[in-house]
């Protein structure tokens, strides 16, 4: 027989996300919960991201939970290794492994509205949950461009978050789609190996250098000994982010200066001036997300990277064309085309109060409010959900709260009592959305002169958020109840009435 189970917390999810909502779960006394994971282990993105130098361009101290700071981050800029390990650690520390339910993909989420919870089908049995949290992360459904002829390409494809580490590159001719924060990273790991390496560059992003360093033995003794030293570490690198922010969303002039220092580190590395204006962007420094990398020019100086300046049109055979006419013929396509982002396919299968998808419900566009909570859908919210992003600091900030948000809610239906749903009123849901799209219009993501994976197909930013992560912060401390409806179980049904009805309803359908 199928296997069922009732929980009070279904999690979806065990990125940071839905291990930071498992952690919070537990410390706010919440035990009858389980994590929902379609794959055979925890880490989510930093589980999938498995590329030669993937790591993160975020500070480890501060992309790190702060119930849970590690005083033995090996480097300033962490590698994608110690990233997952951490994550696991943090699986153990806390106790979350009980809940874990691995290789349990979500096939379908459906909101039973008499019953007032959620049905939820997956690959290995049948839950149901008074509340759902959804932290599948915008990072997670690779996107490979609809290019033609590319299904008859006799070598080997991959995505970026997808690595074939069985595949041997060394001598290959390889071709690296797109020129976003992940192939950057791939390009000088693979650089050395490869016969030659063609990059199809649609768009140059500006990059900048990173500063990554070992973190000395002496450090770690001190955060060890005296864990203040990393709190305050922590504090600085996300008081400078915060100074920084009011560039992005309201003065992206300012941003000028930092584009003089990222021409000068183009200059730097690239002596060839025709090589250099391949590289140059022509939109203003932060429109999209602005890379780190002090190893990416140089590597694309090297005699066996050749520019494509212009995107992957079409395959024929082994050869690749550009959309400049360019013919490369290649041995492998490696895409590094980024995510399905503002068009997750999770939101396909979660079916709300009115019988519509998400995705339906959003296709004009993502929208929750204060990035958790749509319209339609009661007890369901999302970590990260829409205009949660950041463009210059720590997601695990922005998870951490709304992970307040969600404990709070949960406090709200624990103070309502009985059989309750909180739905939130689209009129709040509406005036959040206006007042973050009003504030957006003077972003550098709208402003910049730039198209980004932060607008969707209506040009409309949905992905982040135009402030503060400190403002976020306020705005997600508690749950508001004027803006939800509080929505009651009906009646309990007597047996025999329950027996008519579902007779009734068997008479409808066989009609
Ligand atoms: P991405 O930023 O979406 O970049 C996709 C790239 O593919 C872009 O350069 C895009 O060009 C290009 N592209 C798409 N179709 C193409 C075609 N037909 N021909 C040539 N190029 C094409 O994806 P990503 O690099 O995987 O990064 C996604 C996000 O993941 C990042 O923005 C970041 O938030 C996160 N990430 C973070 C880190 C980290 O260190 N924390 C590392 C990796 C990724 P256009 O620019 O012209 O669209």
């Amino acid at each position: 027989m199928a296997k069922h189970e009732h929980v009070r917390v279904a999690v979806i999810g065990s990125g940071f996300g839905g291990l930071g909502a498992a952690v919070r779960l537990r410390r706010e006394g919440i035990t009858d919960f389980v994590v929902l994971e379609r794959a055979d282990s925890v880490g989510g993105t930093w589980r999938d991201n498995s590329y030669p130098g993937c790591a993160c361009d975020v500070p480890s101290h501060l992309y790190s939970f702060s119930f849970a700071p590690n005083p033995d981050w090996p480097r300033t800029f962490s590698g994608q290794r110690h990233i997952r390990a951490y994550l696991e650690h943090v699986t153990d520390t806390f106790g979350i492994r009980p809940h874990l339910r691995l290789g349990h993909e979500v096939r379908k989420m459906t909101w039973d509205s008499e019953a007032l919870r959620w049905e939820i089908e997956t690959g290995q049995g049948s839950f149901s949950a008074d509340v759902v949290v959804s932290a599948t992360g915008p990072l997670s459904d690779p996107k490979i461009p609809d290019i033609e002829g590319l299904a008859e390409f006799p070598g080997k494809v991959f995505h970026s978050a997808r690595w074939d580490h069985d595949y041997d590159l060394t001598g290959k001719r390889v071709a690296m789609i797109g020129t976003g924060a992940s192939a950057i990273q791939i390009v000088p790991a693979i650089q050395p190996r490869v016969g030659k390496l063609t990059l199809f560059q649609r768009t140059p992003p500006w990059v900048m250098r990173r500063m990554d360093r070992a973190i000395s033995g002496p450090e770690r003794w001190l955060h060890r000994a005296l864990p203040v030293t990393g709190t305050l570490r922590r504090g600085l690198l996300w008081g400078i982010r915060e100074l920084q922010v009011g560039a992005f969303t309201k003065h992206p002039n300012e941003l000028g200066l930092v584009e003089k220092l990222a021409k000068a580190n183009i200059a730097k590395s690239i002596k060839d001036p025709v090589l250099r204006a391949k590289l140059t962007p022509s939109y203003r420094i932060g429109c999209k997300r602005i890379l780190l990398s002090s190893t990416y020019y140089p590597a694309v100086a090297q005699p066996n990277v050749d520019v494509v300046a212009a995107g992957l049109r079409e395959v024929r055979g082994s050869t690749l064309v550009a959309a400049d006419g360019t013919e490369t013929e290649v041995d492998a396509i490696i895409f590094g085309t980024g995510f399905h982002v503002t068009d997750m396919p999770i939101a396909e299968r979660v079916v709300g109060a009115e019988g519509k998808t998400l995705a339906e419900t959003w296709k004009g566009g993502m929208e929750a409010l204060r990035g958790a909570t749509a319209a339609g859908f009661p007890n369901f919210m999302t970590v990260i959900g829409p205009n949660t992003g950041l463009g210059n600091s720590s997601m695990i900030l922005m998870i951490e709260s709304q992970l307040n948000y969600m404990a709070d809610y949960l406090r709200q239906l624990d103070v309502l009592g009985g059989r309750a749903a909180l739905a939130v009123r689209p009129s709040a849901v509406g005036a959040w959305n206006r007042k973050v799209q009003a504030r957006m219009e003077r972003t550098v993501w709208k402003a910049g002169g730039c198209e980004s994976w932060y607008l969707d197909s209506n040009g409309r930013n949905t992905t982040l958020w135009p402030g503060t992560t400190g403002e976020f912060r306020r705005e997600t401390r508690q749950v508001d109840l004027s803006e939800y409806e509080v929505v009651r179980a009906p009646k309990p049904v007597k047996p025999a009435a329950a027996k008519t009805r579902a007779a009734t309803r068997k008479q409808e359908a066989a009609q």
